[in-house]
């Protein structure tokens, strides 16, 4: 008996060494892991690395990077269009969700029924007036893509080329720096333009983008990311319970073709005042005018600025997730478009159709039709300047 007992409690001492020693090994192996994985720059720290993402009909392969950070975020970037393909971040509770719309392949983006999700739009993002303008003295028609207006620089805008990249690392960011030139001439534009746009994601969940560009003749350039949010996550219903808050006490109206009439008008008393936060489905079926026209918003905001620098120009909530996006930028204006034209018949990255309201997207930009209005902030580069503006995209939560 005390034999047994003696036997069993050695049997069960033993046990238990052994239970200790498999947990610390495991905890071992485990600290190691994390060790290792931290060393080689893949977890807890930012990192970017990249794949093949598809080939275009011409043989060019189409790259994607992923950038990562300390803080949960995950942005992936297609060398097609330079695009934001996906976007992760965690809401409240630390889930993460894709919280930007797109496509799961390469083909979802060339569909030519692809409203311009997550690339960079150029040379001039958003229309101009038939697609004509004057410019010291030569008259240039570009393509009329939108009937009766140009839109996103034509036929072959900047969302549809294949951008070279190369990783960019700094101590407190990592991120993908995309050039693409366009020649003299390409969708009629003027100049040779050289442009570089530069992502890069920090550990603060800010993605910067800086654009920049040079020209060998007088031409117009106005480059904006066309990403289309959803702070609850893509392909989870619409935008209609998100708040907004625009930093803009005055916007551009636009004409029955959504080309600014050239007036600059305050929001105060309209549906289109955003300067306090609001629910963007409280007024998004009112029967203004201007939300007829647009079917909803479709607009370029006035950003109420006070000098040259990264200013907030906008602020969107999801409140069930907590998500917040920040928009900062250095731009004039910002086209508040609430994803009107979606009509069910894309299939998302998650593989859910995408209906009206269902994203939204906030572009900085310079304001619609500029160079036929000389009253708007002008959009023409010259041989010797540099085009060079800045937006950051900044998640958190509330
Ligand atoms: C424009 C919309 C257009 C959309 C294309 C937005 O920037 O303001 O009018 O339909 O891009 O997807």
């Amino acid at each position: 008996m005390h034999t047994t007992t003696a036997a069993r409690g050695g049997i069960a001492s033993r046990a238990t060494r052994l239970v200790v020693a498999a947990l610390l090994a495991v905890a071992t192996v485990g600290l190691l892991g994390v060790t290792a994985s931290d060393a080689s720059g893949s977890r807890g720290r930012l990192d970017v690395k990249r794949e093949r993402f598809g080939t275009m009909p011409d043989g060019t392969v189409v790259h994607r990077y992923t950038l990562t950070n300390a803080r949960g975020m995950e942005v992936k970037l297609i060398t097609y269009g330079g695009a934001i393909q996906s976007l992760r971040v965690p809401d409240r509770h630390g889930r993460r969700a894709n919280v930007t719309l797109g496509f799961s392949d390469l083909e979802g983006y060339l569909n030519p029924a692809n409203p311009y999700f997550g690339c960079i739009t150029g040379r001039y993002a958003n229309r101009i007036d038939e697609g004509r303008f004057t410019l010291d003295g030569v008259t240039y028609q570009l393509a009329v893509n939108n009937p009766p207006n140009h839109l996103h620089g034509g036929n072959v805008g900047f969302d549809k080329r294949v951008w070279d990249a190369e990783v960019v690392r700094t101590d407190a960011s990592v991120g993908v720096r995309f050039r693409y030139t366009s020649p003299d001439g390409e969708e009629n534009y003027p100049g040779t333009l050289r442009t570089t746009v530069t992502y890069t994601l920090n550990n603060r969940n800010a993605l910067r983008m800086r654009y920049e560009a040079t020209t060998n003749k007088a031409t117009i350039v106005n480059l904006t990311n066309h990403a289309y949010w959803n702070l609850a996550g893509e392909g989870s219903g619409d935008i209609n319970d998100h708040e907004l808050r625009l930093n803009a006490s005055r916007y551009t109206p636009v004409d029955a073709t959504l080309i600014p009439t050239g007036q600059i008008a305050p929001v105060a008393g309209t549906p289109l005042d955003f300067t306090r936060s609001t629910r963007i489905g409280k007024r998004i079926r009112d029967s203004h005018p201007q939300l007829l026209i647009g079917r909803g918003y479709d607009h370029n905001w006035v950003l109420d600025r006070h000098g040259s620098g990264l200013e907030l120009a906008a602020r969107l909530k999801d409140p069930r997730s907590g998500r917040v996006l920040e928009v900062l930028t250095q731009e004039p204006g910002i086209q508040f478009y609430s994803g009107n034209f979606l009509d069910g018949t894309l299939v998302g990255t998650s593989g859910r159709t995408y209906r009206q309201g269902d994203g939204l997207a906030l572009e900085t930009q310079h304001y619609p039709d500029s160079p036929n209005h000389p009253n708007f902030p002008s959009t023409v580069l010259r041989p010797g300047g540099k085009y060079d503006t800045t937006t950051i995209y900044r998640f958190s939560t509330d």
